[in-house]
C-alpha cells in the first residue's frame, strides 16, 4: 500500500498513541494534534526521532489547515471523570473539532474516520447494541456532554458526506483498555487494578451488577484501520468485544489475578450510568472480517503487568 500522509487528533491520548504506533509501523507519515488535555507526552515520546511523525500542539476546537490522505478525529477527554471536568470544553472539542476535521477533509480531499463511542446508545433498551438502534440518551444529564457531542460529531460526519461528498467513516467504539492508560484514569479497568496493585478498596458502584464489554486496545486498533482502509462503507459500525461481564465480574478477576488483599466497596452509582452495555458487532464481521481475538484475561494480564511497571515509576499524574 502507498504510504498516507495522516492527521491523527488526539494522537497523544491512549487509543490514538497505539493508532500512530501502527500507522507509523506501515510506514505512513502521521501527524500528531494534541491539546495535552487528557492526552500525555509519554504516550507519544518514543515516535521521536522517526522522521515520518511530528506532533503539534494544538487544540481542535480550532481549525487545522494542512493537507491530508487520512484524518483520525481522535480528540476528546473520554473517561467519565475527565470528560465531565470541564463539560462546555467537552462538548466544544466534540461539535467544533468534528466541524473542522470535516471542513478540512472537504478542502484537502482527504478520508475522515470519526472515533464515535457506545455511549451514543446512552442507558440502552435494545440489548446488545446494534447500529440500527438509536439510543437512550438523556440530553440535560451529566453524561450529555459527552454523548450528544459525539452524536452531533455523527450528524456532521454524514451531513458533510451527503451534501458535500466527504468520504466520512464512523466508528463507534465501546470499552477499550490496555497499556498507555493512566494511573488516574478513572475508568473501571484502571481503577480496579491500580487499587488492586496498591492494596486499596476496589470501588464498585452501585451493585455492580451493571455490565461492561472489554475490549483490548490492540484489537480495537486492528478494526480502526480496517474501517479506514475499506471503500464504500461509511458505517457507522460497532467495533468492541461481545463478552459481558458485570462490573463487580472485573472487580473479582482483578482481585484474582493480581493476588491482592484489597476489599471491594460500595460507592454510590452515578447518575445516568448505563445498566448494560455489549455491541453486536455483525456488521464489523461481515464489513471489515474483523473480530477481536484477546480474551479479557489475556488482556488484563498485559494491562497489569504495564500498571505494575507505572506504579514503581511513581507516575501517578
Ligand atoms: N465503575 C465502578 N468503579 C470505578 C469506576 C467505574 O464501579 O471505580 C463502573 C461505572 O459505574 C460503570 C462501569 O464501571 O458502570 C464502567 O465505567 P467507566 O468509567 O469505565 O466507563 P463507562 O463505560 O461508564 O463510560
Amino acid at each position: 500500500m502507498k504510504e498516507k500522509s495522516v492527521l491523527v487528533t488526539g494522537g497523544a491520548g491512549f487509543i490514538g498513541s497505539h493508532l500512530t504506533e501502527e500507522l507509523l509501523k506501515l510506514g505512513h507519515l502521521v501527524t500528531v494534534v494534541d491539546n495535552l488535555s487528557s492526552g500525555r507526552i509519554e504516550n507519544i515520546e518514543e515516535f521521536e526521532g522517526n522522521p515520518n511523525f511530528r506532533f503539534v500542539k494544538h487544540d481542535v476546537s480550532e481549525p487545522f489547515c494542512e493537507d491530508f490522505d487520512w484524518i483520525f478525529n481522535f480528540a476528546c477527554p473520554a473517561s467519565p471523570d475527565a470528560y465531565q471536568t470541564d463539560p462546555i470544553q467537552t462538548t466544544k472539542t466534540s461539535m467544533l473539532g468534528a466541524f473542522n476535521m470535516c471542513g478540512l477533509a472537504k478542502r484537502c480531499g482527504a478520508r475522515l474516520l470519526q472515533a464515535s463511542t457506545s455511549e451514543v446508545y446512552g442507558d440502552p433498551k435494545v440489548h446488545p447494541q446494534v447500529e440500527t438502534y438509536w439510543g437512550n440518551v438523556n440530553p440535560v444529564g451529566v453524561r450529555s456532554c459527552y454523548d450528544e457531542g459525539k452524536r452531533v460529531a455523527e450528524t456532521l460526519c454524514n451531513d458533510y458526506r451527503r451534501q458535500n461528498n466527504v468520504d466520512t467513516k464512523i466508528i463507534r467504539i465501546f470499552n477499550t483498555y490496555g497499556p498507555k492508560m493512566r494511573v488516574n484514569d478513572g475508568r473501571v479497568v484502571s481503577n480496579f487494578i491500580v487499587q488492586a496493585l496498591q492494596g486499596k478498596d476496589i470501588t464498585v458502584y452501585g451493585e455492580g451488577t451493571q455490565t461492561r464489554s472489554f475490549c483490548f486496545v490492540s484489537d480495537l486498533v486492528r478494526g480502526i484501520l480496517a474501517m479506514m482502509e475499506k471503500d464504500g462503507f461509511a458505517g457507522p459500525v460497532n467495533l468492541g468485544n461481545p463478552g459481558e461481564f458485570t462490573v463487580k465480574e472485573l472487580a473479582d478477576i482483578v482481585i484474582e489475578m493480581t493476588g491482592s488483599k484489597s476489599k471491594i466497596i460500595k460507592l454510590p452509582l452515578p447518575s445516568d450510568d448505563p445498566m448494560v452495555r455489549r455491541p453486536d458487532i455483525t456488521l464489523a464481521k461481515t464489513q471489515l472480517l474483523w473480530e477481536p481475538r484477546i480474551p479479557l484475561r489475556e488482556g488484563l494480564s498485559f494491562t497489569i503487568d504495564y500498571f505494575e511497571k507505572e506504579l514503581t515509576k511513581g507516575k501517578i499524574i
